[in-house]
């Protein structure tokens, strides 16, 4: 059995790993032109599902690695106003955890980290600058992949890793269509140093703290505290803006999210000091300490996105096609989750594929059970990521749009002098985070 693979993004690569440690031919298409092309260098919440997908499918000293190079895990969560108010605050210590297992945990990477972590070793395995235009199909199920340079390659399974705007589900599901949400988002990073630390709220210094302003507009931030320890390259960058940022820098990863109705219509055009300056518009009226903190970002990290969701698809008769990650299920960052379920149909699918090997399942038998499988869990996955990070626009109407904030805010005040509805809050953040169990 030979396993095609195009794209070699967070699920296609975990996927490579586990077909290869179990002797199953595989081949990725990945049409970045080298290793280290492209901007994929936001932060990624890689949960316990991640983290067992990755545990499961990588050799064991390439996971050790994945989790020497994560930045140091959260010890808090708080939502604040946007001048820095406290609504609700967690602290992870006061919630239960089933073990100190690496696989069980939270990590927090750098996707540009973890995209070189899975690189690793695969040299024989990914061919890069190969862009995916179509495939063909032969009598006897075999697939052959077609790159735009000419070349093909034929295989018994194609399956598609090529991210939101997947051209493989074009062609295979052209009616798996996407919503956008309306939400934009400018994202960036700020390098952390004694003065940027005290520019983010100090109940989340050590954790993940999320903004919410009176037109519906939120924000993020995220401590990124390496384990080798702080370096200070405020220096280099200020004499080269625009250099690739560098990841393994201790710094501040943060983001706000805005609707397209107040945002102005070229937000996603906007690069590098244009997108800071803008992400600082939009922010009027935040605490002085956020606009600092955006002002003072390296404008070479800066990251627009459109925010999409995918719409619900029927099931479909299962082929020598198939999906993984966000080419089938597009979610919103809400949840944290779309990395994670990538990584998790990763796993489902090589799974599925070794009792294929074995002879137990046909091939469309174990594409099939991991199809029925992966439909479930994703479906919920992107309504929940949905459901949190949803802007039906009240916050900006008139009177209700007031009240509406200051019940938001009120109902999260009650909550945060509760502990068991907080605990019940934090463990329905986790849900499709840390759960096996659809
Ligand atoms: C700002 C932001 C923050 C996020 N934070 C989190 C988080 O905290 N936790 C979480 O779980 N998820 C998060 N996500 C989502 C997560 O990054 C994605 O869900 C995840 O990367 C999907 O993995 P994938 O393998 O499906 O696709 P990708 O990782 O996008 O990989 C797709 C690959 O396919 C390649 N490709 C595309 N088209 C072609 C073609 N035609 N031919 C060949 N190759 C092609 C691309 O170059 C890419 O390498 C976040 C997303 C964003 C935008």
């Amino acid at each position: 059995m030979k396993v095609i693979i195009i794209g070699a993004g967070t699920g296609g690569m975990c996927l490579a790993h586990g077909l290869r440690r179990a002797g199953i031919e595989v081949a990725v298409h990945e049409r970045d032109r080298t290793r280290t092309s492209g901007l994929h260098g936001y932060r990624v919440g890689i949960s316990p599902n991640g983290a067992r997908a990755l545990r499961s499918c990588l050799p064991p000293e390439l996971f050790a690695t994945f989790v020497a190079t994560t930045a140091a895990p959260y010890t808090t969560l708080a939502m604040l106003t946007e001048r820095y108010r406290t609504l609700i605050s967690i602290d992870f210590a006061d919630l239960p955890h089933s073990s100190d297992a690496p696989e069980d945990g939270e990590h927090n990477v750098s996707r540009m980290t973890l995209r070189q972590v899975l690189f690793t070793g695969m040299e024989d395995v990914i061919t890069f600058d190969r862009r995916f235009t179509h495939y063909t199909r032969h009598a006897d199920g075999r697939v052959t992949a077609h790159f735009d340079d000419g070349s093909s390659d034929t295989g018994d399974l194609l399956v598609g890793a090529d991210g939101a705007s997947s051209r493989v589900r074009r062609q295979y599901l052209p009616h798996a269509t996407h919503t956008e949400t309306g939400l934009v988002a400018i994202g960036g990073k700020t390098l952390l140093t004694e003065r940027s630390e005290r520019l983010v709220p100090e109940q989340v210094r050590h954790g993940f703290g999320m903004y919410f302003d009176r037109r519906g507009q939120f924000g993020i931030t995220h401590v990124m505290r390496m384990p080798w320890g702080s370096r200070n390259d405020e220096e280099l960058i200020a004499r080269h803006p625009g250099l690739r940022f560098d990841n393994t820098t201790d710094h501040v990863s943060w983001a706000i999210t805005t609707s397209r109705s107040i945002a102005p219509p070229d937000l996603l055009e906007r690069t590098g000091r244009d997108a800071l300056a803008l992400a600082g518009e939009l922010s009027e009226g935040w605490d002085p300490r956020w606009l600092d903190l955006i002002a003072t970002a390296d404008p070479g990290s800066t990251v627009t996105l459109a925010i999409r969701t995918s719409d619900p698809v029927p099931a479909w008769t299962p082929s020598t096609v198939t999906m993984v990650g966000d080419a089938i299920h597009t979610m919103t960052p809400g949840r944290g989750a779309g990395a994670n379920t990538a990584l998790r149909d990763a796993r489902e699918l090589r799974d599925r594929l070794v009792r294929v090997r074995d002879g137990e399942l046909s091939l469309l038998e174990g594409v099939g059970e991991y199809e029925e499988l992966m439909r479930r869990y994703a479906a919920l996955a992107v309504r929940e990521s949905l459901e949190f990070m949803n802007d039906d626009g009240t916050a900006r109407r008139p009177v209700i749009g007031p009240l509406s904030v200051l019940a938001q805010r009120t109902g999260m005040r009650i909550v945060d002098r509760i502990p068991p509805a907080k605990r019940r809050m934090a463990r329905g953040f986790q849900k499709v985070r840390d759960s096996e169990l659809v």
